[in-house]
């Protein structure tokens, strides 16, 4: 190749850089996935600033030979691959032959590989080669990028963003471990480290790497399947849940996707369990023929059509919903600090990084595996049912008082409870008036003194449309005039003195926008009549009242939380109370 040529090839590539490699985050991914390609059982990336000093990728794969070496820097040299079916063949992770050209023209790029025992060093620099020699690596791959983007006006723009960086390329290097629980990965910045799994094939404990032991300890498995589809992986109790939203992984056949429509299912089994701005930790892996998907794909995003979605989906749901139904426990009081789980997990470092404020710290599960009772063996789906079962079951309380007419503090022979008098109410009547709405027939009283209301012209309109919608509810309206409506009776089950404000409720439930689903609007009816006609905090209630508020929360499909999903009940075991007061030692 002449001088010239390759100084055109290597404009080509820094232009071609501008947009391949657009931050360090692609070439940590470029280089992870050639050693995943490669066959690798250990991937280890070592940072300098976030990669913008400098990436290292150490792998023990396959390797390449002197050849290999140095076409895998010049331009479609080696484009892996073929067709789009390849991806979910898991051959390949794609996209190859692209990037590692167009990495090596804004760089400086040291490689150290070593085919059949024999080692090959090369050095290039701005996209030029400078040497290729022998070196005494004994297997797999050493990728050294330095100065990246120090050829071109980019890098300043990622000197300023050095947090945010090391943010995105930690949660792919989380995601990349759990879809490879076979391959040890280990993430390090400034020697610091972030990431490090074993790599046995036990994903709850790479599920422990990334979140802890807190959470690894509250994750339930989960195993399901139809004729089409296949689903493993492990969910979280409702009290694990975070505020950020990559808490949530998707797999196909091993492959992390994107697609807000699983998410949306995933969120809908946890309704009512946890509060709506949060979401459940979540690993889920669906394994499917490929001929059943359709993959759409760019460089940044994947797009993933299934088909039997409804089917998959309904699988999703169930499966998840049942196995909370089954483990579902009353929270209990932390011995450690007295403060919900809520709280603690709020304090704890957020692996996903969605919050901005900078901190050196990033990920801590610095106690060591053996020191926690944890047992990593997978459960199976009896043993959870039948252990989980006995504790599901709430004993008798008795209340003995209440705090700020909004706590009942109760006991039993087990220990002490606070339970918020307005959740527990609201819980129970949700699953009471919702179970009243869903009946195809319904009681009515007729109101002392008909309702009238009035709408704007639009509203109108489109109550009348949806008139059936409230008919079948048991709330007959009739046109009156020109934009009301006359109401003379309604369900029976309406608390009184309430009529009105829970007629006026169903309706602007009625006028949502969205496209109408029913068993979403009776849910959000019964929720909204719950929080509306229930006891409620401050709301002066005496012991016997108190009483029936615990005896119906016991016959409580889901007790634990209220419909939003804040708890109902926090438990204070006997010796949790005794460890509290130091009258017992560990
Ligand atoms: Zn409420
Ligand atoms: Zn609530």
């Amino acid at each position: 190749m002449s001088n010239i040529k390759v100084m055109d090839e290597n404009l080509a590539n820094k232009i071609a850089a501008g947009e391949v490699v657009e931050r360090c985050f692609n070439v940590v991914k470029e280089l992870v996935e050639n050693s995943i390609d490669a066959s690798s059982k250990t991937i280890e990336v070592n940072l300098l600033d976030s990669g913008v000093k400098e990436v290292a990728v150490l792998d023990d794969g396959i390797g390449m030979d002197r050849e290999d070496a140095k076409l895998a820097f010049q331009r479609h040299a080696t484009s892996k691959l073929k067709t789009l079916d390849d991806l979910f063949h898991l051959d390949s992770l794609g996209f190859r032959g692209e990037a590692l050209p167009s990495i090596a023209a804004v760089s400086l790029v040291e490689l150290k590989t070593s085919k059949n025992g024999v080692g090959t060093y090369l050095r290039i620099n701005g996209g030029v080669i400078e040497e290729v020699s022998s070196c005494d690596l004994e297997q797999g791959t050493t990728i050294r990028v330095q100065k990246l983007f120090y050829n071109t006006p980019v890098r300043l723009k990622y000197l300023k963003n050095l947090y945010a960086e090391l943010a995105v390329i930690t949660d792919y290097m989380n995601k990349m471990a759990l879809s490879y629980p076979n391959i040890q990965f280990k993430l390090t910045n400034n020697d610091k480290e972030l990431l490090h799994t074993q790599g046995d094939g036990n994903l709850l404990k790479v599920i422990y790497a990334i979140y802890g032991v807190d959470v690894a300890k509250k994750m339930i498995a989960l195993n399901d399947q139809d004729d089409d589809y296949v689903i493993s992986g492990y969910i979280s109790y409702p009290e694990m849940a975070r505020s950020s939203r990559n808490v949530i992984t998707t797999l196909v056949n091993g492959r992390v996707i994107k697609n807000n429509e699983l998410n949306r299912v995933i969120l809908d089994a946890y309704h009512t369990y946890i509060p709506k701005d949060r979401n459940p930790i979540v690993v889920l892996n669906i394994d499917v023929d490929p001929i059943l998907i359709d993959i759409n794909i760019h460089p940044q995003k994947m797009d993933i059509k299934f088909s039997k979605f409804e089917e998959l989906k309904e699988l999703i749901y169930q499966a998840i919903s049942k196995e909370l139904k089954k483990a579902l426990l009353i929270p209990h009081a932390s011995v450690r600090d007295m403060r919900t789980y809520y709280e603690i997990e709020d304090s704890l470092p957020d692996v996903s990084f969605s919050s901005s404020s900078p901190k050196e710290d990033v990920i801590t599960t610095t106690e060591p595996i053996t020191e926690i009772q944890f047992n990593f063996e997978e459960t199976t789906q009896n043993d959870i049912g039948e252990e989980k079962e006995e504790e599901t079951r709430i004993k008798e309380m008795f209340p003995i008082g209440i705090v700020h007419k909004t706590y009942i503090i109760a006991e039993n022979d087990d220990g002490m409870y606070l339970i918020d008098q307005h959740a527990a109410a609201e819980r129970y009547n949700y699953e009471k008036w919702l179970e009243k709405l869903r009946e195809d027939h319904h009681e009515q009283t007729d109101l002392l003194v008909p309702l009238r209301l009035e709408y704007p012209k639009d509203d109108y309109i489109k109550i009348l449309e949806r008139k059936d919608i409230l008919k079948d509810i048991g709330i007959d309206i009739e046109e009156f005039g020109e934009h009301s409506f006359i109401v003379r009776s309604h369900p029976t089950w309406f608390k009184e003195g309430y009529e009105k404000d829970a007629i006026q409720k169903i309706i602007e439930i009625v006028l949502e926008k969205g496209e109408f689903q029913k068993e979403k609007f009776l849910d959000r009816t019964a929720a909204t009549l719950a929080c509306r006609m229930s006891i409620k905090a401050n709301d002066y209630i005496s012991l016997e009242e108190a009483k029936k508020v615990l005896d119906d929360l016991r016959t409580c499909e889901n007790p634990f939380t209220c419909p939003h999903g804040r708890p109902t009940i926090i438990a204070y075991s006997n010796y949790e109370l005794e460890k509290m007061f130091k009258r017992v030692m560990d």
